[in-house]
């Protein structure tokens, strides 16, 4: 990450503690700097309900992708009389989406920042311990939380009655095998305990049957680093950080990677234009190359093209504009790259992080990744761009068991509706002389 602007906790509430030289911040330095004020805070001053409507009314929209509110989804677990005593907070740190490495950076600079957003995120639905679902080949993340753990519980933040509050919490890391579908909430939770990671059917949702048949809260990495600040600075603070731009709150990390002069990612307010991120952050298009389209939000978001590179990044614009926010960690496709070599790459991703429960996903991205690879070979049959959109529809939203699928095909259409014209160039020109001969006769 390149620090273009000074960071200050008013204006970068998410980055503004990170060193200079990329080390992470360590407890001594993390406490210097204000952490663990918030957690201090509420537990001596503010009921469980309290925080729940504080962070409600802040308008904080979940970071992994979906943008659901996060008050909201704390507001759905069952009230602690219907409940029983045992309810469990997920911290989803499987980062898997390619191109994304939002919540690496997070976890690697400030692991005391997590940590402290799990302990409120956790006082706040009442939680009883919190399981970090970490991607399994973060393999320094997982020693820097472990080692951030430590150090909370040797200061009392972590174990029984914490600072004498009457709150008891523990978190443990575990560490996943690799899958991308984990990054699902109910297949994590499988995943969890020990079962095959193929999501679950919804209802029953999380909130009331989740892990071990409790109610359970999953909660992203970015999301929970939001809430100490909100609690230190309040919610008119933290929405008027964006206030001018987008009706989004807060700040969200963005990037850009790809063929550009400098690949990264920034803390922005939302709204910001992704061509103030590309131009001004990313420094523009690596010398010679021309932008042909980009993805704003990871794989298995739509495709934009260069006249989309107005929009402003907030999560209801991209989403009016044809795309999703995703995770705010764009991709640029340069004028060298072919669209049908590129969708193929992203398509074979998907066919094999397929968990392969319901048939269109299963059997439908192989058979994508196949007219692609014929396309791409320039040996492709006349019909195949028609079955490729007919294959779009079929896995499209509400026809599979979970997201993965409607996820899988979006670059895959935008592609098709954007750039048609790669697609039919893939068709075998054998094919067009046979077919125009036989029009011929
Ligand atoms: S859509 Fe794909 S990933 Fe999701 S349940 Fe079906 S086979 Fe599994």
């Amino acid at each position: 990450m390149n620090f273009i602007y000074p960071r200050t906790p008013e204006t970068h509430p998410l980055t503004w503690r990170m060193r200079e030289d990329d080390q992470p911040v360590w407890l001594k330095e993390y406490q210097s700097k204000n952490g663990y004020v918030s957690i201090r805070k509420i537990l001596k001053y503010m009921q469980h309900d309290e925080v729940v409507a504080l962070i409600k009314n802040s308008g904080l929209r979940g970071r992994g992708g979906a943008g659901f509110f996060t008050g909201v989804k704390w507001s759905l677990m069952p009230s602690a009389y219907t409940m029983g005593d045992i309810r469990y907070l997920l911290c989803n740190a499987d980062e898997m989406e390619p191109g994304t490495y939002k919540d690496r950076f997070l976890m690697e600079r400030l692991p005391h920042l997590l940590i402290e957003g799990i302990l409120i995120a956790g006082y706040a639905i009442q939680a009883v311990c919190s399981y970090i679902f970490l991607r399994y080949e973060y393999v320094n993340v997982s020693l820097y939380l472990l080692r951030a753990i430590q150090e909370a519980i040797d200061i009392g933040l972590i174990g029984t009655n914490i600072l004498g509050s009457g709150f008891n919490f523990k978190i443990y890391l575990h560490t996943g095998a690799g899958r991308y579908i984990c990054g699902e909430e109910t297949a994590l939770i499988n995943s969890l305990e020990g079962k095959r990671p193929i999501p679950r059917a919804k209802p029953p949702f999380p909130a009331t049957v989740g892990l071990w048949g409790k109610p359970t809260c999953i909660n992203n990495v970015e999301t929970l680093c939001n809430l100490p600040a909100i609690v230190e600075h309040g919610i008119n603070w933290y929405k008027n950080i964006s206030a001018k731009k987008s009706q989004d709150t807060g700040t969200k990390l963005m990037g850009f990677s790809g063929r550009v002069n400098n690949p990264g990612v920034w803390e922005l307010p939302f709204g910001t234009s992704a061509r103030e991120i590309l131009e001004d952050y990313a420094g523009g298009m690596c010398a010679g190359l021309h932008l042909k389209a980009w993805q704003p939000g990871g794989a298995s978001t739509a495709f934009f093209t260069y006249d989309h590179l107005d929009i402003n990044m907030d999560f209801d614009t991209v989403s009016i504009a044809g795309s999703r926010l995703g995770t705010a960690i764009a991709m640029v496709v340069d004028h060298e790259m072919s669209m049908v070599s590129l969708v193929r790459n992203l398509e074979e991703f998907f066919a094999r992080e397929s968990c392969g429960w319901c048939t269109p996903c299963r059997d439908g991205l192989p058979w994508i990744v196949k007219l692609l690879m014929s396309l791409e070979e320039k040996t492709g049959h006349p019909g195949d761009v028609k079955i490729l959109e007919e294959l779009c529809f079929i896995l499209g939203p509400g026809k599979t068991f979970c997201a993965h699928a409607p996820g899988a095909i979006e670059p895959l259409q935008s592609a098709l509706k954007y750039f048609m014209e790669e697609f039919e160039e893939g068709i075998s020109s054998d094919f067009i002389i046979k077919l125009r001969h036989t029009d011929d006769v």
